[in-house]
């Protein structure tokens, strides 16, 4: 196998990552997370005829293993579970007593467990119709796991072979949210203090801002503090069956908004939804209709959006340091570009502008100086241009929106976003687009 192949920048992670992955306790958080096992769950069995029944199966990054246990309980014949940390020992005890005292006997024989990560050579693992996992992260990528899981793809999927799941939509919007901002200010503004115990802190207060707003704030949130509400025809797709590791590494995202609401955009909310479908992935157009009958299998989708069911994923939010005023129907423009980190996750650059004609290429961004990235550092402020950096891997809590304190019969102007009057709104668009 060429060192190529694997995922360069990883492997020092490893004893803290697959440390976290080996205590049950953040296995059962994933389990509990009831929309996540039940979609998977649901997808595997209602494709059992076409993905599973007497099929060899692959669960890469098996952890407690119950991806596998879905995969039996669907009619595969076999299934290879691959799992880097100590967990996998932990499976194979549930796996080796398959049968006894009465206890999980339809696994018994079933189940291979494999202690190894599954870049490793010369695994004892055969070509398979069916590969499962669940290698997702906040914002889709984040953890870096679906390198392992094209990895899989690449070297032990049969061609035309299935992938549970099969395709990831990254999905995001503007959004407005004056307290959280106000927060996040707060704890920088300690940093102006000139008499903290005699001492003056106030020539680290820039850097304190920086920080404090280069952490994306993952949480829950009120759907009604989307400036835009993006639909399925924006989400940026990773098609699981055909991306390079390349591509992962890279990601640009570009975005066109259109705002409903006059307002403060105060930065970018993100998240994703995850498709689980048979093959094949591609070239359908020319199948007949009985092939495509042959072919048939249950498509089912899973949102990880502020409108959907709450998942342990949640969504994340990258807030400006300038908060950017938008006004009804005006067109917000721009890029965010994610670049592979050494700490299993993404920096993140944006550029958002109201006029597209000031948009920088993102192909041109210079991340040389990591420290202070020159993107940051060379930006010449303009009124209507906004720039970000963040490391997806700095993560901060915002735990305060709770879905079920929800007034009904909000407005939008509780959240200081104005919606003119329809007629207005018409005559916007109208000058809009004369403008254009
Ligand atoms: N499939 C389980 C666990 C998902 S969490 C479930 O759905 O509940 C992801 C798991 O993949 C973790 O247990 C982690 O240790 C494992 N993992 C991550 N990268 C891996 C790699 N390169 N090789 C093998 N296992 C890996």
């Amino acid at each position: 196998m060429a060192s190529e192949d694997k995922s360069p920048g990883v492997e020092h992670r490893d004893p803290q990552y697959f440390g976290y992955y080996a205590m049950l306790q953040h296995q059962q958080n994933m389990l509990q997370d009831n929309v996540r096992t039940s979609t998977y769950r649901s997808a595997i069995l209602l494709n059992g005829p076409r993905c599973f029944q007497d099929k060899l199966v692959m669960d890469v990054g098996a952890g407690s293993g119950i991806l596998s246990y879905f995969s039996v309980q669907s009619g595969a014949k076999h299934v290879y579970a691959v799992e880097a940390s100590a967990m996998a020992k932990k499976m194979d005890r549930l796996v080796k007593t398959a049968g006894q005292n009465g206890k999980n006997a339809f696994l018994k024989d079933k189940i291979t467990v494999i202690n190894a990560k599954i870049e490793d050579a010369d695994l004892p693992i055969p070509q398979v119709d069916t590969i499962v996992s669940e290698p997702i992260g906040v914002l889709l990528f984040h953890e870096r796991m679906l390198e392992s899981y094209i990895h899989a793809r690449d070297h032990y999927l049969k061609p035309g072979g299935a992938l549970f799941p099969s395709k990831g939509g990254i999905y995001l919007a503007p959004f407005t949210d004056a307290t959280l901002w106000t927060e996040t200010m707060a704890k920088a503004r300690f940093w102006e203090q000139s008499e903290f115990y005699g001492i003056d802190l106030s020539s680290l207060y820039q850097e304190a801002k920086t920080e404090m707003f280069g952490m994306p704030v993952v949480g829950h949130f009120d759907p009604r503090q989307l400036i835009t509400t993006p639909t399925v025809m924006d989400s940026y797709d990773v098609d699981f069956a055909t991306v390079t590791l390349d591509q992962l590494k890279d990601m640009t995202i570009p975005f066109d908004w259109v705002s409903g609401y006059t307002g403060l955009m105060h930065g970018i909310a993100g998240w994703f939804d995850l498709t689980f479908g048979p093959p094949p992935y591609h070239d359908t157009a020319n199948l007949t209709p009985e092939q495509r009958n042959e072919m048939a299998g249950t498509t089912i989708d899973m949102s990880t959006g502020p409108a959907a069911e709450r998942t342990h994923w949640q969504q994340v939010r990258f807030l400006f340091k300038e908060p950017l005023a938008v006004n009804a129907t005006q067109k917000i423009s721009g890029w965010m570009r994610c670049i592979v980190n050494d700490m299993r996750s993404y920096t993140i650059f944006v550029e958002v502008a109201l006029d597209k004609s000031k948009l920088t290429d993102p192909a041109t961004l210079d991340t040389s100086n990591t420290d202070e990235y020159t993107f940051i550092k060379e930006f010449k402020h303009d009124p209507l241009v906004r720039r970000g950096v963040w490391e997806l891997h700095e993560q901060t809590y915002n735990y305060t929106y709770n879905p079920d304190m929800v007034q009904p019969g909000h407005q939008p102007e509780y959240t200081c976003l104005y919606q003119p009057d329809q007629t207005i709104m018409n005559d916007l668009m109208d000058s809009y687009q004369d403008f254009c």
